[in-house]
């Protein structure tokens, strides 16, 4: 049992870092009415476990906020993700990027 736990929070301090380390593209999202961390669907996938078809169903039933750059990229709202991520759940935060 606290094995498990264990292995979870190692889980947890690798993805937050593999998340530091990417490319900080800071953008503002209407639904957040903030300038958020914007990652692209690879990136989400990663930091919600979930495969891209169920990033692409989040994107367009709203859970996730995204834009969609003038080349047709989309940019997913970071802190959307990690809202709606079981594995983050209610205590689990990012720390702020520094400004
Ligand atoms: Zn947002």
């Amino acid at each position: 049992m606290g094995k498990k736990r264990t292995t979870e929070i190692l889980v947890e301090t690798k993805l937050v870092t593999t998340i530091r380390r990417w490319t900080s593209v800071h953008a503002y999202c209407v639904a957040c009415d903030a300038n958020v961390k914007m990652i692209v669907p690879d990136q989400a996938a990663a930091a919600a476990g979930m495969s891209i078809t169920a990033i692409y169903a989040k994107l367009e039933s709203g859970d996730f906020h995204f834009i969609e750059s003038s080349n047709g990229q989309i940019r997913i709202c970071l802190a959307s993700v990690l809202k709606s991520s079981i594995r983050f759940g209610e205590s689990k935060q990012l720390p702020e990027p520094p400004h």
